[in-house]
């Protein structure tokens, strides 16, 4: 029973959208999804949040793509005219059968690769999926398109915090779990806005809290958090490097570094101590916004805690300085000792709830599985010995480098022509959108799989229908390192089919062989080759154990091996096993206010949508309680501004304008405005730049110029 309910079976699994990774179990009546109840999972404790419980019935949507699509002959591709949601589109597309559609798909892709190389082509795959299809769908741009030309959302979220982990730590992954948090006497929240975008986990720091725990919130938006913080810091947007290198300053200056920790373990001290010796609080205050003496206070609290922890969101890494504002969270833990102790270390709060687990699995174009670098003439060699095929040797292009491909002179011969998306939106998620959707219907052959008629899909040549995540068994991992089996609860509906059905279908016809019989659609076979191929990580994992415990933590490296919540204990995974301390200097945004676009922008996601809302705006829940694009200001632009809250403003930038409601916000900064990026009609990301951090390749969501008007 659910309520007066009577259900039909209860089936375990894991909710689909955020990082923290939250267990729940599916009830189910007439193979509908009828409701969701959280379950004692590690992460969660039996706790979720309105996503997890309420976010189900997109699966049952009307929109569901059911059959192959093929683009109708003649029919032109518009990137400057997406339709609306759930449009009709038979005027543009026809319906197909399977061989139909995967000939054509595969076919293509194979003519252009035989004719234009292989860097002609390129893959993104998907932080939605699983990680069996992540590691296939990598294999086979791999192995089959013949270039490392593939890619996913950790582009536009934690490359760049990867970067700096890998650079200073020598992995890319967390080093204590959130709920470590009740093990801390103090938690640095930075960049990060967690009652919106990792609900349960901001439960247990606000557990935390009620216990003594100090919080400090620095973020230039105030958010929901702060009402727990022992100190909030609203540094000025794009001044997150002179707030940090000032706080590293204050622990040398005022002698509360660890000497044994920095003499043990790490490197290139005597280099950081000299390059922040510049950044004095007093310097930087005016630079940052916060008086000086609060530095101190904070930077004192840190480093004297008997332990304390870093927790940060994309707020750190979406700048072009992303992967600088990594280093000196690194370097404040490692000068203060604050790492490889319960309670204590660093924590990128990941977004998507595989984003961990396809970066790890290879969906990165520098890296094999298991972040075996491409260009290492080692990793090379096993790779080709295991896939038994050469491969490529020299990194492949990221997401916004291959949006610039598709649109480059015919004489490159690296112009990007056919593409591969399984389950992404780059019309909704990258940068500078009238760049992206030119470059997306520039190409001569675009396959995009999904399970609804997104804007992507909108400028396809062949959509193949594919499975919601409550229609698959497979594993995920989350932001805290845990392997979790979320098992199929109903079918796809019509002839919607499995990803990792549909990727292989793709390589059989892109002329590969194989072979990956078993159960659940061969992903337990799926699952054991990538086990092998991250056999330092998850060789402890067997299918086995999931399907028994459900959750196993890695590193895990033997069946008896109960998983390491807690790394860096001893020593790094780096080559001399030591944390190496990097410098940073100020770098400006790329695009800064002036007198045509005085105000900057700061994008990101709302607690009851998620990222391009492809799912949640077809949550009949999660729609009602969030209907409409919104933009969030202080009272004091607002007024100044002439509007009131709930009337329409345009917000232009350099590349585009939308129109929306205005929403008084108290925690955002005056000359900010906040818009989350759900919203097709009114895309925030038609405004945002595509300048990169030079290290992680992201994009600069979270700083650009723009101007607000009232509408009409
Ligand atoms: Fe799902 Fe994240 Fe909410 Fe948990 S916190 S229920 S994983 S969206």
């Amino acid at each position: 029973l659910v309520g007066s309910q009577v259900v039909d079976r209860s089936v375990d699994s894991v909710c689909p959208f955020c990082g923290v990774g939250c267990q729940l179990t599916y009830k189910v009546r007439d193979d509908k999804i009828v409701a969701v109840e959280g379950r004692d999972g590690p992460a969660n404790h039996g706790r979720l949040c309105v996503k997890g419980r309420f976010g189900f019935d997109y699966v049952h949507h009307a929109g569901r793509l059911t059959f192959p699509l093929v683009r109708r002959e003649g029919v032109a591709k518009h990137g400057d005219a997406v339709p609306p949601r759930d449009a009709d589109w038979r005027d543009t597309f026809r319906e197909a059968s399977w061989d139909e559609a995967l000939a054509l798909a595969a076919g293509k892709l194979k003519a252009l690769r035989d004719r234009h190389g292989p860097k002609s082509l390129a893959g993104f795959g998907s932080a939605k999926g699983t990680n069996e299809e992540a590691y296939l769908f990598q294999k086979l741009v791999r192995t089959g398109f013949g270039s490392n030309n593939v890619d996913h959302c950790t582009r536009l979220c934690h490359a760049s915090s990867v970067a700096a982990l890998l650079e200073g730590v020598g992995s890319g992954a967390v080093s204590n779990p959130v709920n470590d948090v009740a093990h801390a006497e103090l938690i640095l929240v930075i960049g990060s806005n967690p009652t919106v975008n990792h609900p349960v986990a901001a439960t247990w720091m606000k557990n935390a809290a009620q216990s003594g725990t100090r919080i400090v919130l620095a973020d230039p938006r105030i958010t929901d958090i702060g009402q727990q913080a022992w100190r909030t810091l609203p540094f000025r947007p794009d001044t997150d490097v002179a707030l940090l290198n000032a706080m590293i300053h204050t622990v040398i200056d005022e002698g509360l570094v660890n000497q044994d920790f920095i003499a043990q373990r790490t490197s290139h001290y005597e280099e950081l101590a000299q390059s922040v010796a510049r950044f004095s609080p007093e310097a930087m205050a005016p630079v940052c916004g916060i008086p000086a003496q609060t530095i101190r206070e904070v930077a004192r609290a840190f480093a004297t805690a008997k332990a304390a922890m870093i927790l940060w969101g994309m707020g750190v890494s979406q700048h072009v300085h992303g992967t600088d504002n990594v280093r000196c969270l690194i370097a404040l833990c490692a000068i203060t000792g604050q790492i490889g102790k319960p309670g204590s270390g660093l924590h990128p709060l990941r977004g998507q709830n595989n984003v961990q687990g396809a970066s790890d699995a290879g969906l990165i174009p520098m890296m094999f599985p298991n972040y075996q670098r491409v260009d290492n003439a080692s990793a090379h060699a096993w790779f080709e010995d295991f896939w038994g095929t050469p491969l490529d040797r020299s990194p492949g292009y990221t997401v916004v480098e291959l949006m610039d491909k598709a649109l480059a002179d015919e004489s490159d011969p690296h112009k990007l022509r056919g593409l591969y998306i399984m389950g992404e939106n780059p019309a909704m998620s990258d940068p500078n959108l009238n760049h992206t959707r030119h470059a997306l219907a520039s190409l001569e052959h675009l396959v995009v799989q999904d399970i609804f008629m997104t804007e992507t899909a909108w400028l396809a040549d062949v959509i193949l229908p594919a499975s919601a995540w409550p229609e698959k068994t497979g594993t995920v991992s989350n932001t805290d390192r845990m392997v979790q089996l979320g098992r199929q609860a109903i079918d796809p509906p019509g002839d919607a089919r499995a990803d990792l059905w549909i990727i292989q279908q793709m390589a059989q016809r892109m002329g590969l062989q194989w072979n990956y019989e078993g159960k659940y659609h061969g992903v337990a076979a799926v699952y054991d080759e990538m086990r092998q191929a991250m056999h330092a990580a998850i060789g402890g994992i067997r299918w086995e154990r999931l399907e028994r415990e459900g959750s196993v933590t890695y590193p895990c490296l033997a069946d008896d091996d109960p998983g390491q919540p807690i790394v860096f204990i001893d020593r790094f995974p780096t080559q001399d096993g030591r944390l190496r301390l990097v410098p940073t200097e100020l770098v400006s945004a790329d695009e800064t206010p002036d007198a045509d676009y005085p105000m900057v922008l700061i994008t990101g996601r709302q607690l009851e949508h998620w990222h391009t809302g492809s799912m949640t705006r077809r949550a009949t829940v999660l729609d009602a309680l969030e209907p409409e694009a919104t933009a969030s200001l202080a009272a004091a632009d607002l007024a100044r501004l002439g509007v009131q809250p709930g009337e329409r403003i345009t917000v232009r930038s350099r590349r585009g304008e939308v129109t929306l409601r205005a929403r008084q916000d108290d925690g955002t900064a005056d000359g900010c405005v906040f818009i989350p990026f759900a919203y097709a009609e009114a895309a925030a990301n038609l405004l945002t730049n595509a300048a990169l951090d030079p290290f992680g390749k992201i994009p600069e969501f979270k700083y650009c110029a723009v101007s607000v008007q009232k509408a009409g």
